[in-house]
């Protein structure tokens, strides 16, 4: 993995233990020589994490949607920034340039984002590793949910399994490096034949 897309909160969170991974996290990708690309602001983990990576002259790339741009959230001091249309053009920028995708905490919009990654997986459109660092157990109670759509019929068991679970920063990254995409036997095959 050149590049990695690391979705999280545009807010800091009131545990500083969420602080201290994310800083992990951007030391992790500068000791591999990872590359950061992700929503282009200077708060909240999104903040932190940039902040440590380009300090230590690691690359990071923002993706941001014109509507931010103009806000005080805006990080002018990164690698390289692209700006898109919409929100919807920043999810296709970011899959365009990156090998795998990571969660940390966050709200709405990291759900989203890491989301989209998981369905495009689940369709075979991408074989990408994607992964949620679980610190501190803050996504227990998604896994779980998860499980409910997997008992209740919702969610494929192997599609589910796609996803990869770490409470530490260097697991989480090793087995994103060696993962292999399931082969794919899904109704979408059908229509295209
Ligand atoms: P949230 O988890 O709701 O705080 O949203 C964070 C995620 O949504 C990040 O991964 C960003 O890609 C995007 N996002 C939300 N708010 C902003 C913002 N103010 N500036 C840049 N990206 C944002």
């Amino acid at each position: 993995m050149k590049k990695v897309a690391v979705f999280c909160g545009s807010s800091i969170g009131f545990n500083e233990i969420y602080r201290n991974e994310a800083i992990k996290l951007g030391n992790h990708f500068i000791e591999n020589n990872i590359g950061l690309v992700y929503g282009g602001g200077k708060i909240g983990m999104m903040g932190i994490l940039a902040d440590t990576i380009i300090e230590k002259n690691g690359e990071v790339i923002g993706v941001i949607p014109g509507l931010l741009r103009h806000e005080e959230v805006f990080h002018s001091n990164i690698t390289q920034m692209i700006v898109t249309k919409t929100m919807s053009k920043r999810k296709i920028k970011i899959s365009k340039l990156v090998d795998g995708y990571i969660a940390l905490p966050g709200g709405f919009g990291t759900l989203d984002e890491i989301f989209e990654a998981l369905t495009l997986g689940q369709l075979g459109i991408e074989t990408k590793p994607v992964g949620i660092l679980n610190t501190n157990g803050f996504f227990n109670h998604l896994i779980k949910q998860l499980d409910v759509m997997v008992t209740e019929g919702y969610l494929k068991q192997s599609n589910k399994d796609m996803l990869i679970i770490s409470e530490s920063v260097a697991d989480l990254v090793a087995r994103m490096f060696n993962y292999k995409a399931p082969e794919m036997t899904i109704v979408i095959n059908k229509i295209v034949k």
